[in-house]
């Protein structure tokens, strides 16, 4: 799947994390890990925050075009029996643990018999946070721009999803609405993050909790890896990639108080690897129908697991993980 490049694109001239107007160049050669977009992609460094940043990038209205609708994990039901077999062994390993364990951290002791929790998943997805939130005791919302994620998270019992876009959080609900919200691997798709933030301030009670997971520009993995690092290959539909410091700037912009940030599961991170070294690993490739090696995908793993001893020294030892988890309270 190729689509016809937009030719309107828009140049960056403001950080839009720290919002500061000396940004340098950083890559000016990052093509399309999913090769919707056929064209080179680059990216600026913002000389006060260090964050990545895609410009020129195309706009609001031009970005939808350039997701696949196997974007999240996903089968084909006709598929043939090997790429049924490694579908399966990736959601049975890997995806099916995405997000699923966020809401037991963020709030152990709810639904014990006061009111429930509300919890908003900004972006939900296939709806492992909310199916877990649920289970925790949570009263469980979520918002996504995928209508068959919609249909399919509507199924999940207790949770309530909408089909919206993620500006739209604060026209579905009034203000001071939730006890948590969540953004994982959001905002690195928006044009205006700290807009985002401010929404899910807004939506949060007082002393709320938001947590979001985003890459991080100033990780071991995306020195190293440079251009090819799967994420920036993530261009366009990637349009920012944080450091730990434009993220502090960025919440405290939007009025959160406390910051504290962790380092993402090691599995995420470990995944980015295998990504960026087998790109045609990805699902998006099995489901194309395109001829690539079928062993690809078992490399993947092979390349994830032995991976891990790696990532947790770059996220525990470094202290540069590739992917960093925050928590922001209202
Ligand atoms: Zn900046």
């Amino acid at each position: 799947m190729t689509i016809k490049e937009p030719q309107n694109l828009t140049p960056v001239v403001t950080c839009p994390y720290c919002m500061h107007h000396e940004c340098i160049p950083l890559y000016s050669n990052v093509y399309d890990r999913l090769k919707i977009s056929t064209k080179s992609w680059s990216f600026l460094s913002c000389k006060f925050c260090k964050a990545a940043i895609l410009s020129p990038h195309p706009s609001r209205q031009d970005l939808n075009r350039y997701y696949p609708n196997d974007y999240l994990f996903t089968t084909k039901k006709n598929s043939t029996t090997i790429n049924k077999l490694t579908s399966w062994l990736a959601y049975f390993f890997f995806y099916r643990f995405l997000r699923s364990d966020v809401t037991k951290n963020l709030s152990p002791n709810c639904g014990t018999g006061h009111e429930k929790k509300k919890i908003l998943d900004i972006g939900c997805g296939m709806g492992n946070l909310l199916r877990k939130a649920v289970k925790n005791g949570f009263d469980a919302y979520g918002i996504d721009f995928s209508k068959a994620n919609i249909v399919q998270v509507n199924t999940i019992p207790g949770v309530k999803a909408y089909h919206a876009d993620i500006h739209q959080a604060t026209n579905l609900f009034p203000a001071g609405s939730f006890d948590i919200v969540t953004a994982f691997h959001v905002l690195e798709h928006v044009v205006e993050p700290v807009t985002l933030l401010k929404q899910c301030n807004i939506l949060l009670k007082e002393n709320g909790e938001l947590a979001i997971e985003v890459p991080a520009i100033d990780s071991l993995q995306a020195k190293i890896l440079r251009h090819k690092w799967i994420t920036l290959r993530e261009a366009p539909r990637h349009l920012t990639v944080p450091s730990k410091h434009a993220l502090e700037i960025a919440c405290h912009a939007a009025g959160f108080r406390k910051i504290v940030i962790a380092p993402g599961r090691l599995f995420d991170s470990a995944g980015f690897i295998a990504l960026s070294l087998l790109p045609y690993s990805a699902e998006h490739f099995q489901n194309s129908g395109i001829n690539w090696p079928k062993f690809a995908r078992l490399l993947s793993a092979v390349i994830i697991l032995a991976s891990l001893p790696w990532v947790w020294f770059e996220s525990y030892i470094c202290k540069r993980p590739a992917t960093i988890i925050l928590h922001a309270y209202k």
